[in-house]
């Protein structure tokens, strides 16, 4: 009897962590429950300071919509307590249930190598580092601090889309300009996605159960970027400074000539603003197909005949398998190839495109198996292949619910 006392006991013993995302109009989070690594809810809060809507999650299956006037950041934050903790809605009884708060926040730097616990010294730093990531960096801080705010008692820890690209070697990181650019203005490649990144090639490297590995993650999102992970480190990414060099996104350029900037500038009369916004927001697939930016409506396009659709779709996958080849050649080889995010886990057409022709690399999809529709990691490629084709869903709110937990923990 005491025995079972115990297991149960130890059973019902939770360490919640609530992890949160805070945009510039919305907010992503999730209550994870870090023994158990159970989801006990989730949502988004969007149009914030607009009109406002919440869509949350109770566990995966319970899905309910708010539609309530939502003005700022801390009123999102404020609702979202009240949810959890809601007499309906409820997934506990009180906030004091949660132990501790992780936050994810986009740029971190040269500082910031890993996660870190929130003290003043790096709330300045995070600061101090607006000018990389104006867009995003003061979102974030004000959701960490609405957090110590209205739960004062609770730790609070950040995790950096680019810490996990911190190893890059310098020729990897630097741009070939003028030194002085990067010493005096922190002008550099950072890379972004770095907890997606981090995720996924250490499941794609149990996966592998090799010691020395090769891995390179294509994660296709909405934003897109592709990393080379050589031994568990990254070791080269394709976004830079910001989130626009690399692939072809959904309203992003990627890569372009530099020169096309001050030509447009002058042909169009556009200011340094209006021209970010050109490249950021009306160009890739949306900007080439005039379709949609959601690749899913873009294919449905193609399939009808359209072939601006057709050629956007053809760019994505080439610029993907650019940076494939020259990530291969760069770790003089590769073990396994991993597909992640929106396009990277639902999209078989794309996967198939961009192995296509791959095959004298050692790169062969098994059609079937990248057809069909399954959850968790799978494996895709032929019996034969020289390297693993791996379909890994990302999960980069369990790496920040993680870090914030073994941080604390210390
Ligand atoms: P994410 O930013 O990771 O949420 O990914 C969003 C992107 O995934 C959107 O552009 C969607 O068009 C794309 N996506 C989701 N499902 C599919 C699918 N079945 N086929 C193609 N694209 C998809």
């Amino acid at each position: 009897l005491i025995i079972n006392f115990n297991i149960n006991l130890r059973k019902r013993i939770e360490m919640l962590i609530f992890v949160l995302n805070a945009g510039s109009s919305s907010l992503k989070y999730q209550l994870i429950d870090i023994k158990s690594k159970e989801l006990k809810a989730s949502g988004l809060v969007e149009r914030i300071g607009i009109d406002g809507i919440l869509k949350h999650e109770i566990g995966e299956n319970k899905k309910l919509t708010f539609e309530l006037p939502i003005p700022t950041h801390k009123e999102a934050i404020e609702l979202v307590l009240r949810i959890l903790t809601n007499n309906e809605t409820k997934v506990i009884n009180s906030i004091d249930e949660i132990k501790a708060i992780g936050h994810r926040v986009v740029h971190g730097g040269e500082y910031f190598k890993g996660s870190a616990i929130v003290d003043d010294e790096v709330i300045r730093k995070i600061e101090e580092l607006i000018p990389l990531a104006p867009l995003h960096n003061p979102a974030n801080i004000l959701g960490v601090k609405i957090c110590k705010d209205l739960m004062p008692k609770v730790p609070n820890v950040v995790t950096f889309d680019t810490a996990f690209h911190q190893t890059m070697p310098m020729e990897n990181f630097l741009y070939a300009v003028p030194y002085a650019d990067y010493t005096e203005h922190h002008l550099r490649k950072y890379g972004f996605h770095g907890t997606s990144h981090y995720y996924v090639s250490q499941e794609a490297i149990k996966l592998l159960n090799k010691k020395d590995s090769k891995v390179i993650v294509c994660h296709l999102g909405n934003g897109s970027s592709v990393c080379a992970v050589k031994d568990g480190k990254s070791i080269s990414t394709s976004m830079g400074l910001t989130p626009l060099e690399g692939l072809v996104m959904g309203t992003r350029s990627g890569d372009i000539d530099a020169g096309v900037i001050p030509y447009l500038m002058e042909k169009k009369g556009l200011n340094h603003i209006q021209i970010l916004d050109y490249l950021n927001k009306k160009s890739g697939i949306l900007g080439v197909s005039g379709v949609s930016s959601d690749l899913r409506e873009v294919i449905k396009a193609a399939n009808d005949g359209d072939k601006r659709s057709k050629i956007a779709i053809t760019m994505l996958c080439d610029r993907i398998k650019k940076y494939l080849c020259s990530y291969a050649g760069l770790m003089h080889g590769v073990d396994a190839i991993c597909f992640t995010a929106g396009i990277g886990e639902n999209s078989d057409l794309i996967r198939e495109k961009v192995c296509e022709g791959l095959e004298f690399m050692g790169i062969e999809i098994d059609k079937d198996k990248n057809s069909k529709r399954e959850k968790g990691n799978r494996e895709i490629n032929t019996k034969n292949s020289k390297t693993k084709i791996f379909v890994i869903p990302t999960n980069e709110e369990l790496v920040i619910a993680t870090d914030t937990y073994n941080l604390l923990k210390k």
